[in-house]
């Protein structure tokens, strides 16, 4: 087992009723890494128990036997981001990101494009000439937009949460809104939001994200990190972990909750690893992919709680991401891009979009693989030929000759939850039932859903109702 530690003491910086109040964390992903930094610097004790060899889950990266970056996946920031934002700044590590030009780029056959670029005016009227601006879709096809709009712009809370009830296709058809745009713009949008496509996402995902792009004129600009996720976000997120007096513990798989025997009340009292050490805390705090908690929830909370019984229902979509090292420049491009067609939605090409990985000027592509469902079985080479044969239809000029030098592909079979309609209400607060008890995770409730916002966002919150509950427990 690896432990990485400080001696240093913990910053106490409020009351005294936090002191030498331990806390277990379980998952050393986005969500777990942002509630140990936030509950250090409340004056808690920290232990964070990751269940493999390295850090930040579906934002992980390491190095292959070359020395080459090989990523979970392609990660971007939105402008929209708020908590990871804060957070990066707590760490002063916000100058990582690159903001790269406002624009969404669609690749399609035959070296065929279309972009939308927003403009400096006031929202929603920033997006105007990134729709009429476009020529891909005829007029009597970008008005049928333009009349949905004003129910994304202006739609109540309520309205959006009805919408939870259908697909993001229903609620497209319903609106009249062209099936050219379907399946050209909504389509690549939701593979790369999810993974899935429009006729297996709820209504309200799409909604939620086009809305805030609509409302706020920066949202949808997107940013990349300048190097690996593991040396520009989470390294700096463990370092200052661990500079704060925090305990982190890699290859450490919680294997089993020990809940506390005879309790007047449910708690918990310990987790036990997959070695069979107990390790116990005063409170808990799960930032576990959903499914592999669902695999630990004990069968007697299961059978009392609705609160656990619901996120049974939950489970993780499947993905791939292949990186491919070329012997030239095929793109000449900065910025993320779409792709419709094919099974490549979202891509970039990292020589030019992260200084870091950049290939002495040659191209070096990441691509999110998606849907991967049908796929996820084939061997890697027919993968990786399958991804070549897209950049090949999309780049056909620049292609023309040019050869892999070396791919790498990653399989993730349950990456970010699935928002299938429906489950928005089954979404369970950080506060559980159990009284030391907190979840944190994509899945779990704020308004960024499963990303790297709505990780930070989540653990933030479950760090914030801890705190609020060990206050209260005192005062009482
Ligand atoms: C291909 C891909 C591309 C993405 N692109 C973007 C993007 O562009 N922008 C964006 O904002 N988001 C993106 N995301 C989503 C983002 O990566 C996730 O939402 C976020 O990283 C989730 O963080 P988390 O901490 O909630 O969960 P995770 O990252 O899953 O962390 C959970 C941790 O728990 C650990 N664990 C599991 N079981 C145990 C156990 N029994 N004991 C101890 N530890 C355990 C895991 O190893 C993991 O480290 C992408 C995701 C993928 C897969």
């Amino acid at each position: 087992m690896t432990t990485i530690s400080s001696s240093r003491p913990p910053i106490i910086k409020q009351a005294d009723d936090v002191k030498r109040k331990k806390v277990i964390i379980c998952g050393g992903g986005l969500a777990g890494l942002s509630a140990a930094k936030m509950l250090l610097d409340s004056g808690f004790e920290v232990e964070l128990l990751e269940g493999r060899a390295i850090l930040g889950g579906k934002a992980s990266s390491w190095r292959d036997s070359d020395g080459d970056w090989i990523e979970s996946g392609l990660h971007v920031f939105f402008g929209a981001y708020e908590e990871i934002f804060k957070l990066m700044r707590e760490v002063g590590i916000y100058e990582n990101i690159l903001w790269k030009e406002h624009a969404l780029t669609y690749t399609l056959d035959k070296g065929e494009r279309f972009a939308f670029r927003t403009a400096s005016l006031p929202s929603p009227f920033h997006l105007l000439p990134a729709v009429f601006g476009q020529k891909y879709f005829t007029l009597p096809q970008t008005l049928t937009l333009a009349r949905a709009m004003p129910s994304i712009v202006f739609g109540s809370e309520r309205y959006y949460k009805e919408q939870d009830k259908i697909t993001y296709e229903e609620w497209h058809l319903q609106h009249g809104i062209s099936h050219k745009m379907l399946k050209k713009m909504f389509l690549p949008m939701a593979l790369a939001l999810k993974f899935l496509p429009p006729e297996e996402l709820s209504a309200k995902v799409v909604l939620d994200v086009s809305g805030i792009f609509l409302r706020e004129d920066a949202a949808s600009r997107m940013g990349f990190l300048n190097g690996s996720p593991q040396e520009k976000l989470i390294g700096p997120l463990a370092q200052a972990i661990t500079s704060a007096g925090g305990t982190i513990r890699t290859d450490a798989k919680v294997r089993a909750l020990l809940p506390k025997a005879n309790a007047p009340t449910r708690e918990l009292d310990g987790v036990r690893l997959e070695n069979g050490e107990v390790i116990r805390g005063d409170y808990y705090l799960l930032a576990l992919p959903v499914h592999k908690l669902n695999r630990l929830i004990p069968q007697d909370w299961y059978a009392t709680y609705q609160y656990f019984q619901r996120l049974s229902q939950f489970e993780g979509v499947p993905v791939m991401t292949v990186q491919l090292w070329l012997d030239r420049q095929v793109t000449g491009i900065d910025n993320i891009l779409f792709c419709p067609d094919g099974l490549i939605p979202v891509y970039a090409d990292l020589g030019n979009t992260t200084p870091d990985y950049s290939y002495g000027g040659r191209s070096r592509m990441e691509f999110v693989v998606a849907p991967a469902r049908g796929i996820f079985d084939w061997d890697d080479q027919a993968i990786i030929d399958r991804v070549w044969s897209d950049m090949k239809r999309v780049f056909p000029q620049t292609t023309a000759g040019a050869t892999i030098v070396k791919s790498s592909l990653v399989r993730i079979p349950q990456s970010v939850y699935w928002p299938k309609p429906g489950l928005d209400i089954l979404r369970p607060t950080q506060q559980s039932p159990i009284n030391n008890l907190f979840l944190a995770g994509g899945y779990t409730q704020q308004k960024f859903y499963d990303s790297m916002e709505g990780a930070v966002s989540s653990g933030r919150l479950a760090a914030r109702a801890l705190v609020n509950t060990v206050r209260e427990s005192s005062y009482s």
